[in-house]
């Protein structure tokens, strides 16, 4: 009796132990940092190859519709934080872009040409000026960017931007 009462006391001795540095070792877990947004915006390309150079076109052309429209209508006068959202929708655009291949070449681009955010005419030339670009290096016609806002509308004359 007394000698398996000395046993369990020494198991107890061996398991007690264990168990709490078990537990210590779980709370000590380091946990990941949360990324900064400029992490984030200036990721990698996160889409695979697309192969197919129907969609591969047919994307393009809506999302550079998408682009200079969204220039044609980004205010006259930002304020800091509209700066920042175009500026940090580009970055991530550059990243999400269904076309892998497409992104990587993008986020070259951007390297040598940043985003200008600081009215809606320079976003609009900027944007005119990558497409051109991407138009070169696609061997397709260079688009005359002093006809930009005749061709993308800002549509905006008469209406009143909601601000909550
Ligand atoms: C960010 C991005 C990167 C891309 N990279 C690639 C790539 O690496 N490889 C690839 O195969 N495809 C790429 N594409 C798609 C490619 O640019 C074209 O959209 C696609 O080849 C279809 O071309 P398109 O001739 O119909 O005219 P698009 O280039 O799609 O242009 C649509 C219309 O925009 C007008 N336009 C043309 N140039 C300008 C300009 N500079 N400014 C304003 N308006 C203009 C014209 O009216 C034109 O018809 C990319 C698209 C985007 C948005």
């Amino acid at each position: 009796m007394r000698l398996l009462l000395l046993i369990l006391f020494l198991s107890l001795l061996v398991i007690f132990p264990s168990f709490l540095y078990l537990n210590y070792s779980v709370i000590q877990t380091p946990v990941e940092p949360p990324l900064s947004r400029l992490e984030i915006d200036n990721g990698p390309v996160v889409m695979p190859h697309l192969k197919n150079s129907t969609i591969k076109a047919e994307l393009g052309q809506s999302s550079w519709k998408l682009l200079h429209t969204m220039m044609a209508r980004f205010p006259e006068h930002p304020t800091q934080d509209e700066k920042e959202a175009l500026r940090s929708f580009i970055y991530l655009f550059s990243r999400l872009y269904p076309c892998g291949e497409c992104a990587t070449e993008f986020q070259a681009i951007l390297a040598k040409h940043p985003p200008q955010v600081s009215s809606r005419e320079t976003a609009s030339q900027w944007a005119c000026a990558v497409h051109n670009i991407v138009n070169k290096r696609l061997q397709k016609e260079i688009f005359d960017c002093g006809k930009i806002t005749e061709k993308y509308k800002c549509g905006c004359d008469d209406e009143k931007i909601h601000k909550s």
